[in-house]
């Protein structure tokens, strides 16, 4: 017998797996440093809710999933390119976590 916790999803394919059972599904896209600061870009997932992209360290921004691209073409505006890039990429996993979560089927 597996000692499973019943309550506990399993991880997305995203997921870094790096946190308790049951917690909050988590991946670090990438980091940059803007103005001397660390700045995160991670994909978040709150069991039984969808994913968000969470730009996080200096600040700690929820990305709502309809601004994703308005997100990232404010951060190129702003000469930040390379977070922007990571903003797209955040949103690439997350979008096809959601769409693999619709199509929900047993084959793997
Ligand atoms: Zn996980």
């Amino acid at each position: 017998m597996q000692n499973r916790i019943e309550s506990s999803d399993p991880c997305p394919a995203w997921c870094a797996g790096i946190h308790p059972v049951g917690g909050v599904h988590r991946v670090e896209v990438g980091s940059v440093t803007v103005d001397g600061k660390g700045v995160r870009v991670v994909v978040l997932q709150t069991p039984s809710h969808t994913p968000s992209v969470v730009i996080s360290g200096a600040v700690y921004v929820a990305v709502h999933e309809e601004d994703h691209e308005d997100m990232a073409e404010l951060l190129t505006m702003c000469g930040q390119p390379a977070l922007a890039d990571l903003v797209r990429r955040a949103a690439q996993i997350m979008n096809d976590e959601v769409l693999k979560d619709d199509s929900a089927g047993g084959a793997r």
